[in-house]
């Protein structure tokens, strides 16, 4: 009987540009480092940083030159073009997290959700934040003005796209109100621990405890 400690749990994000992804995993990561260890996943992209985003907080900002070398060494565990810029997940990232049985937060689109679950699917639990309304959507980008007017047309128009793959989450999340919605993503979260396939080896080690203190009754 296996007594190891479960592997990390890889919990993946995903929402159209503006739906509050990013708002609600920082808020979970900073809840849960301490309990179950979790990382927030820090990608690499090709994108310019933000004013206030801080590299390797936010993400690792590299060149196409160095994003093509890290393809080439095979560091990504997978890597998409979002809204016209590169960005991709460590493949290190991810093997830590599964060795060391801490888990990890990932806040990638659904190309990168696809490859997380079709390369770990049983340590992977998929969450798709919805927002409340397309108008709602806009007017949080548009609010947020972290991007040019273009670019967010752009976000916009790819929303539609990304909404379509939904049917490949494990769970919705509508994010109305940010309170309720962080909520629902914990519950998720802490529910995820619990599933009979990460309890196992407890409920096989309270088995054989039983089985040696009295035969079993039959
Ligand atoms: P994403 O990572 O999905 O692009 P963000 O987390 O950056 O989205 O959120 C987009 C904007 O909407 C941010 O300005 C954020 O503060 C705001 N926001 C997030 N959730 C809500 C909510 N429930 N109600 C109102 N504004 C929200
Ligand atoms: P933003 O530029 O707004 O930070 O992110 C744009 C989109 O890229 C978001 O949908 C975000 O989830 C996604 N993204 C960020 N990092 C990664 C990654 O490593 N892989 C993939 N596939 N998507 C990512």
């Amino acid at each position: 009987m296996s007594q190891e400690a479960p592997r990390g749990l890889l919990l993946v994000i995903s929402s159209p540009s503006g739906a509050g992804k990013t708002t609600l995993a920082r808020q979970l990561a900073e809840e849960f480092s301490r309990e179950f260890g979790l990382r927030f996943s820090v990608s690499f992209t090709t994108r310019s940083p933000r004013p206030g985003e801080v590299e390797g907080r936010d993400y690792c900002f590299v060149s196409d030159a160095r994003f093509d070398e890290m393809i080439a060494a095979r560091q990504f565990a997978e890597w998409a073009v979002v809204h016209g810029h590169r960005y991709g997940t460590s493949i290190a990232t991810i093997e830590q997290s599964l060795h060391e049985g801490t888990d990890c937060l990932f806040d990638i689109d659904f190309q990168g959700g696809h490859q997380i679950r079709r390369q770990w699917p049983d340590d992977s639990v998929l969450c798709f934040i919805l927002p409340p309304s397309m108008e709602e959507l806009e007017r949080r980008l548009r609010r947020r003005a972290t991007e040019a007017p273009e670019v967010i047309e752009r976000r916009l128009a790819m929303a539609c796209k990304e909404l379509e793959h939904y049917g490949e989450y494990d769970y919705l999340v509508v994010n109305d109100d940010l309170s309720r919605a962080y909520d629902q993503l914990r519950s998720i979260y802490i529910a995820a621990h619990c599933a009979r396939t990460r309890r196992e080896a407890v409920a096989q080690a309270l088995l054989a405890q039983a089985a040696s203190r009295r035969p079993s009754v039959r």
